[in-house]
C-alpha cells in the first residue's frame, strides 16, 4: 500500500493546457474521490496516475517514488474502467487469472488469489460462466476482481458504476467501499455523482475546469463549501442562491434580498454594504409564517418519506424539503426561515466563501 501525491501537476495536450498546479496528498489505505462535471480533467488525472497520459509539468509520486517516467506495468497500480474491459472469450476465472498468468506466477499461487478475491466479490458460483452470462453488476465485480488479485498499492476506478441502474449502483457502492473497509487499499475513485462520492469517500477532491476548488471530507463539502460552485454541486437537492446586500437587523447581521432579510452567522468576515450571494439547502429551510423568505409555490413533488415543495421565488426557483403532509395552493405566498447559521455565505464577485 502506498501514498501517492501530485505535486505542482499540469497537462497539456500540444499548445492547450487543461490542467495547472494540481497539489495534493492521498494518504496511505484513504478512499479518494475526485469529483467534478464533464470535462473538468478528473479522467485525465486518473490516467495521468495509471501512466496511460504522459505528464506534462511537475512531479507525480506514488510510495514516495518520482513516477513520471515509469511505465504503467511498473507503477504498482490496478486499474477498473467504466467498460469493465472483460475479454469476452474468457470465463470468470480466466479474466481475473489473465494478468497473474501474463506475469508468470505458480499455477497454485494463481489459483489461490482468484479463488480469495471470487470469495470476497461472491463470485465463487460463477467462476465458470462467460462475461455475457452475468448481470451488470456481477460483471463490474468480475472487473474488481481482475484488479484486487494483482494486489496493487493503489486501486484506481474510472466511474465504473455509471452502466449500471440506480438500484445496482446504489447496492455497487456499499460493496466497494465495504472491499475498501476490508482490503484498505489506496483508492482514487473518479466519479461526476455527488452521491457516489459523499457515501464513499474519505477525502473528496472538487475539480473545476482543471483545477481544485475544494478538498475536504464529505461533512465539509457539505457543510462548509469553499465555493459557490462547490454549494451547488454537493446536495441532493439543488441548494438555493439569493443575492444581497449586507444590513444590520437590529444589531444583527443579515442579508437583504429580493425576497426578504435573512440572518446570517456572525462569523462571516462581512461588513454592511457588501454584496453577497447567500446559499441555503433546501432541507434547512422550514416553512414559518414569521420567516423573512418569501416565494410562490409552484408545486409538491412527493418523494415517499418526505416531499419537496417547488417555488417561485424572486431569483428563479426556490425548493424546501417538507411534510409530506403539507398542501399548498399553486400560486400561495409561503413565507421560510432559517437558522443564521445555516445560510452559507459567498462574496457576489469571487463566489468564495466568506
Ligand atoms: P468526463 O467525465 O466527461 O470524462 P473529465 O472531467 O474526466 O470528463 P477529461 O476527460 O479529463 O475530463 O478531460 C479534461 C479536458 O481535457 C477536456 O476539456 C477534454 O476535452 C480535454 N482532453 C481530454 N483528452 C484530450 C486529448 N487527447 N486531446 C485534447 N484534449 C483532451
Amino acid at each position: 500500500m502506498a501514498t501517492v501525491e501530485y505535486k505542482n501537476i499540469g497537462k497539456s495536450f500540444g499548445a492547450f493546457t487543461i490542467m495547472r498546479d494540481i497539489s495534493f496528498l492521498i494518504e496511505d489505505h484513504q478512499f479518494v474521490v475526485l469529483l467534478g462535471p464533464s470535462g473538468c480533467g478528473k479522467t485525465t488525472l486518473l490516467r495521468m496516475t495509471a501512466g496511460l497520459e504522459t505528464v506534462t509539468a511537475g512531479d507525480l509520486m506514488i510510495g514516495g517514488r518520482r513516477v513520471n517516467d515509469v511505465h504503467p506495468r511498473d507503477r504498482d497500480i490496478a486499474m477498473v474502467f467504466q467498460n469493465y474491459a472483460l475479454y469476452p472469450t474468457m470465463k470468470v476465472y480466466e479474466n481475473i487469472a489473465f494478468s497473474l498468468e501474463v506475469a508468470k506466477l505458480p499455477p497454485a499461487e494463481i489459483k489461490k488469489r482468484v479463488e480469495r478475491a471470487a470469495e470476497i466479490l461472491n463470485l465463487t458460483p460463477y467462476l465458470q460462466r462467460y462475461p455475457k452470462e452475468l448481470s451488470g453488476g456481477q460483471r463490474q465485480r468480475v472487473a474488481m476482481g481482475r484488479a484486487m488479485v494483482r494486489e496493487a498499492a493503489v486501486f484506481l476506478f474510472d466511474e465504473p458504476l455509471s452502466n449500471l441502474d440506480a438500484k445496482l449502483r446504489a447496492h455497487m457502492r456499499t460493496e466497494i467501499r465495504q472491499l475498501h473497509n476490508r482490503l484498505k487499499t489506496t483508492t482514487i475513485y473518479v466519479t461526476h455523482d455527488q452521491i457516489e462520492a459523499m457515501t464513499m469517500a474519505d477525502k473528496i477532491v472538487v475539480m473545476r475546469a482543471g483545477k481544485i476548488e475544494q478538498i475536504g471530507t464529505p461533512d465539509d463539502v457539505y457543510d462548509r463549501p469553499a465555493s459557490k460552485y462547490v454549494a451547488d454541486f454537493i446536495g441532493s437537492s439543488a441548494i438555493n442562491f439569493l443575492t444581497g446586500v449586507v444590513v444590520s437587523d437590529n444589531g444583527a447581521p443579515a442579508v437583504d434580498t429580493k425576497a426578504g432579510k435573512v440572518r446570517i452567522s456572525t462569523s462571516h468576515a462581512v461588513e454592511p454594504g457588501r454584496r453577497v450571494v447567500i446559499g441555503m439547502r433546501p432541507t434547512d429551510v422550514t416553512v414559518d409564517e414569521a420567516g423573512g423568505i418569501a416565494a410562490r409555490s409552484l408545486l409538491i413533488e412527493r418523494m415517499g418519506h418526505d416531499a419537496q415543495l417547488c417555488c417561485d421565488g424572486p431569483e428563479g426557483q426556490f425548493l424546501a424539503i417538507v411534510d409530506k403532509s403539507a398542501r399548498f395552493a399553486e400560486g400561495q405566498e409561503v413565507r421560510f426561515a432559517i437558522a443564521p447559521e445555516k445560510v452559507h455565505v459567498f462574496d457576489a464577485e469571487t463566489e468564495n466563501r466568506l
